[in-house]
């Protein structure tokens, strides 16, 4: 036998390598983690081709000291923690300090970083975990790594890398996984120089599923959670009509840190045992809080599996977040359309949404038959079938009607031009085109309602028409949310919202705003929630931005079609001026004249 060696600090650090990074995925995983133990808020990661040979991650962090900023690349350094009782409790997502020792000993390494309030940072470069360079830099707050060349001296490494576009691939998902482990981060992902996706950071989890999985993943989802004494569960799991051929899409995190664990795959699955054929598989973002102490996040090398000290209860807790939530969705099934006897109005519509009523007698709830009552007495549907021949849609405006008295904005004192237009039809259920004068508009439906029922809630006569539930929704958002709710009853109240309190961490609803949908009113609690939890924010903004969230909901949605007496209206608000911008700021209409179109066609 030769004899036994300490080995030289560099073999040591080519070894460990291989353990905590395999490929560029993985160096990305450990910086970008290293952002979020230094608190970014914003952290951009970028590569070129597959991140082997251009690597960048750049945060707004805490950055490092010049002192430590050396220390940082030595094996086994850490600021995290100092002894092995740190680790029983360990909440940063680092730990052992090896993660930038590793990386820098198999590529070159260009580092900056500032720390927080200094005047100025520290630009090192590295080379096989030599540093090569130390200089003063003038750089933001923060710290940018770039790594290039990876693997550039262990050529047997080199060798188990996949193709540029795989590694790219294995990247893109590495980062969306850290972007959806923490929605208070907003994450860009640059891939050879585009933007790939981009989190909003605004703490919902809904807004970064989003963002990273798009709008068809969302809408496929429902809001699962459960909670026990010392574990709790929050998230979405998919519809069973949502199922995937795969389990690519099934996330799971564990106090803030993503992880692979076949316990919660099968406690997900048991849940749909009934639902899903074999080969079909539900997706999920779960979040799972635990008490560090009863999970050792320490077996494996790159932190990505765990273990619990109780797994059934985490099992159990994972299986009845995703039962509750298809529960609830066979419950919803079971009441395809709120019927009027869910609400306590008398003269409530069959369906919610088609009723908008404003205090200012204008956009009246109008079903066909209220319209054809009062717009076209004659017979609108036989005019309605001719047109929907003819492809479009076009109410006649008649002598009951008349034409709208109209003025321009800007033109101020306004004069009063009796125009009419024609409505031609809705497009993508979202605009409205009207022919108006000599030229032609695109309305944004949802944009403009937005705005009226915006106006509505904050006009100071406006006086809330709830409706009452027989069935009350049940919301639950937690203890602190909970909380925040029912200490702000009383305005919520006022806008229609009567909330009661269930338990510590629900609430029971009992009546919400009539504009608003049953199945949006929890949505609507949850934004008004994130509102009332946002701190640095004046009370005149805070109650602006929500009576924007309630109308945001309460207006007729853009992708649902709508009745011919609501686009009529929608169209009536823009022409006269009185909505030009919704209560975001955004225009509410596109108009292309005459000569513009004339252009176009090369007609003059
Ligand atoms: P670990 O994360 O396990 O502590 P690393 O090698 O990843 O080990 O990092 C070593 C140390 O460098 C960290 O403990 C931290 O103090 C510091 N550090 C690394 N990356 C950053 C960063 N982006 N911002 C601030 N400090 C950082
Ligand atoms: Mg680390």
């Amino acid at each position: 036998m030769p004899k036994i060696l300490k080995l030289p600090g560099h073999v040591a650090d080519l070894i460990a390598a291989g353990e905590v990074v395999e490929r560029p995925a993985s160096v990305v995983k450990e910086l970008v983690e290293n952002a979020f133990d230094a608190s970014a808020g914003g952290i951009t990661v970028e590569i070129n081709s597959g991140g082997m040979t251009y690597l960048r991650v750049t945060d707004d962090g805490c950055g490092i000291s010049p002192d430590d900023a050396k220390t940082a690349f030595l094996r086994h350094a850490t600021s995290k923690i100092t002894g092995p009782e740190g680790l029983e409790a360990i909440g940063t997502l680092g730990f052992r300090g090896e993660a930038l020792a590793t990386i820098a000993a198999v590529s070159r390494i260009e580092f900056y970083t500032r720390e927080c309030g200094a005047d100025r940072g520290v630009n090192l470069t590295l080379e096989a975990g030599v540093v090569t360079s130390e200089s003063a830099a003038g750089c933001p707050e923060g710290t940018t790594v770039i790594v290039r060349d990876l693997f550039f001296n262990t050529p047997a490494r080199l060798k188990f890398l996949k193709s540029d576009r795989a590694e790219g691939a294995a990247v893109a998902a590495a980062v969306l996984r850290c972007a959806l482990s923490r929605p208070d981060a907003s994450v860009r992902f640059i891939k050879d120089g585009k933007t790939e996706f981009h989190t909003p950071g605004d703490t919902r989890v809904d807004s970064a599923i989003y963002s990273l999985l798009g709008r068809e993943f969302l809408d496929g989802l429902i809001k699962a959670n459960s909670s026990d004494d010392t574990v709790s569960v929050d998230g979405y799991v998919s519809a069973p009509s949502a199922a995937r051929g795969n389990r690519n899409y099934q996330f799971f995190f564990v106090n803030g840190r993503h992880i692979r664990s076949k316990t919660l795959q099968a406690a997900l699955e048991q849940a749909y045992a009934n639902t899903l054929p074999g080969g079909r598989y539900p997706s999920c973002a779960l979040y799972i809080t635990i008490r560090p102490g009863d999970v050792d996040v320490n077996v494996h090398p790159a932190k990505t599996e765990i273990k619990f000290v109780s797994d059934k209860q985490v099992f159990d807790c994972v299986r009845y977040a995703a039962l509750g939530a298809l529960e609830q969705r066979y419950a919803d099934a079971d009441f395809p359309a709120p019927s009027p006897d869910i609400f306590r109005q008398a003269d409530a519509p069959t369906t919610p949404r088609a009723t908008v009523k404003s205090s200012a007698g204008g956009f009246k709830s109008m079903d066909a038959d209220a319209y054809r009552k009062t717009y076209n007495p004659g017979g609108f549907k036989t005019q309605v079938l001719a047109d929907k021949e003819r492809g479009v849609y076009a109410p006649v405006h008649d002598e009951t009607v008349g034409a709208y008295e109209t003025r321009h904005r800007d033109d101020d004192p306004a004069p009063l031009i009796a125009d009419s237009f024609r409505v031609i039809g809705e497009a993508m259920d979202t605009y409205v085109l009207i022919e108006y004068g000599e030229s032609v508009w695109f309305i944004d439906k949802h944009a403009v309602h937005e705005r009226m029922c915006f106006d509505k809630l904050r006009s100071e006569d406006f006086e809330p028409m709830p409706q009452a539930l027989i069935t009350p929704v049940i919301c639950r958002h937690g203890h602190l949310n909970t909380a925040l709710l029912l200490e702000n009853a009383p305005m919520l109240d006022k806008l229609g919202f009567t909330v009661e309190s269930l338990g510590k961490d629900a609430i029971a609803v009992r009546r919400i705003p009539s504009d608003i949908a049953i199945s949006d009113a929890e949505s609507a609690l949850s934004e008004i929630c994130a509102e009332l939890a946002r701190g640095g924010i004046e009370d005149t903004a805070r109650r602006d931005n929500i009576l924007r969230k309630v109308a945001c909901k309460a207006a007729i949605k853009a992708g649902k079609s709508s009745d011919p007496a609501e686009l009529e209206e929608v169209a009536k608000r823009v022409v006269s001026g009185e909505v030009t911008h919704c209560p975001h700021g955004r225009p509410v209409s596109y108009k292309l004249t005459r000569a513009a179109l004339d252009r176009s066609f090369k007609r003059t």
